[in-house]
């Protein structure tokens, strides 16, 4: 144990159990129940994710304290190709042999086990990229800032919530003024906006007219120029996660920054929720296993009344319970993710606007179930564990805490359900009933 890191101070489990539940192991035990869903070379790549993820904690002696700094180690993930395998990003010479939504839910099992905080920052990021892979259109500084998101050289962010407009994200306050040589000039309050205190490089979204939505745009910000005053939003369910409060003031965005006009930035918002809701879904899945495999060690070694608690009915029945459910949901998923993977494939990396659209329900169906499941699994799987389960020492700590948020970020439950029921009536209309 280092002396400066304040992980172990109060440790109530036994060292035995504790080895037990090494990262090594979680994997193994991972590993041990996907085998058979998944094709050799999506097994492959997330045994390379995971023997870059051991290796990175070791060496770094990484405990997952609240004193050690995970925007730290965001480079050396990136030098490995672990920020984003969503596109195989040739256009900035990265050439990926794995990747597509399927393999970003490998590198998100991977690297959640590995620090759940970790990999929700690192999911922000994402969120980041994909507007500019969408809309780089070849302008060499969109390109040269998809390249340092991608390979860790600094972590991104998006802003579109505002104090006052949360889950009504279209009725937008933060104003731009267009300009004669083609920038924008920004004005407005954004809040919440993960990794933002941290990140080289945002993207925001403002509106020319309050509330209209037809008027939106979207735009890249770099965090170095006058007008952007970032605060800190502390969270005390993610303490190492930065988010941001920001004060944008007469902020000048040249042309070649701004991804979508004005009038399109509401189309670039939306194109943007499919692969964000998958994305919360993933890291939510990826969440309930690193909870059932410490879960599923814990019980299996954690004797009462001499004898292994897993053999007691009310432990080994509902951790079976939430293991069946976990699974069933992440087969559904993996699907999901590989039938997007083909339609980008046969579409040449962009899917048609009805296809993406009929995406949207799918997505909030994941995205609502997921969250929902990671509220109940990571609270469940930690209980399971006793005072262990509860105590500093272990991830489940983090994972009881990270879980509590899901249901909020990227579109609340109601929102999500809001959605499922507009997509059920155009359905519905769609039959001829
Ligand atoms: C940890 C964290 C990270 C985040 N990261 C980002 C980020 O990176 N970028 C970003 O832009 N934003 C981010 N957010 C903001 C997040 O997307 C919003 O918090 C969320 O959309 C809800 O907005 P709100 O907080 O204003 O709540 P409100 O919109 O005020 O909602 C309050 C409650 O009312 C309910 N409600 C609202 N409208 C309806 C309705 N029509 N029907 C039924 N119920 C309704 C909601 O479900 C919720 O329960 C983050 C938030 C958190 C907590």
């Amino acid at each position: 144990m280092e002396e400066n890191k304040t992980k172990y101070m109060d440790k109530a489990i036994n060292d035995e159990i504790l080895e037990k539940l090494s990262l090594k192991n979680r994997y193994q035990f991972l590993n041990t129940t996907m085998m058979t869903a998944l094709e050799p070379d999506q097994f492959n790549f997330l045994r390379s994710a995971e023997k870059f993820c051991m290796r990175y904690e070791k060496k770094n002696k990484i405990v997952h304290s609240n004193d050690e700094d995970l925007y730290d180690w965001i480079s050396d993930f990136g030098k490995e190709g672990l920020i984003s395998r969503a596109h195989p990003f040739t256009e900035i010479d990265m050439d990926y042999d794995s990747y597509g939504m399927a393999t970003e839910l490998l590198r998100c099992l991977a690297l959640n086990f590995f620090d759940p905080q970790f990999s929700m920052g690192g999911g922000a990021t994402v969120l980041a990229i994909n507007p500019v892979y969408y809309h780089h259109e070849n302008i060499p500084i969109r390109l040269e800032i998809l390249k340092k998101f991608v390979t860790g050289e600094t972590p991104g962010a998006i802003l579109i919530t505002e104090p006052e407009r949360g889950s009504d994200a279209v009725h937008m306050l933060t104003l731009l003024e267009e300009k004669d040589d083609g920038s924008y000039l920004v004005n407005g309050e954004k809040i919440y906006n993960t990794n933002a205190p941290k990140a080289g490089y945002v993207v925001a979204y403002a509106t020319a007219e309050e509330n209209n939505g037809n008027t939106m745009a979207q735009v890249l910000i770099d965090t170095s120029w006058d007008g952007w005053n970032c605060d800190r939003v502390f969270i005390p369910w993610v303490p190492r996660v930065y988010l941001g409060h920001e004060h944008l003031v007469n902020l000048r965005v040249p042309k070649d920054y701004i991804l979508g006009p004005i009038g399109k930035g509401r189309e670039h918002l939306f194109e943007g929720l499919v692969p964000e809701r998958i994305g919360i879904a993933l890291d939510s899945t990826s969440q309930c296993w690193n909870a059932i495999a410490h879960a599923a060690i814990y019980v299996n070694n954690r004797k009462q009344f001499n004898q292994e608690i897993l053999k007691f009915q009310g432990v080994g029945f509902l951790l079976t319970d939430l293991w069946a459910r976990l699974t069933n949901v992440t087969l559904g998923l993996l699907r999901f993710c590989e039938k997007y993977d083909e339609k980008i494939e046969k579409f040449g990396g962009e899917l048609p606007k009805n296809i993406s659209q009929a995406m949207v329900a799918s997505a909030s169906m994941f995205k609502y179930h997921c969250t929902a499941l990671s509220k109940d699994i990571c609270y469940e799987a930690a209980n399971l564990m006793g005072g262990a389960g509860l105590c500093d020492n272990l991830l489940t700590h983090d994972l009881l805490n990270i879980s509590r948020i899901q249901e909020i970020v990227g579109g609340s439950r109601q929102i999500q359900q809001y959605i499922m029921s507009m997509a059920m009536r155009t359905l519905y209309k769609m039959t001829g009933i």
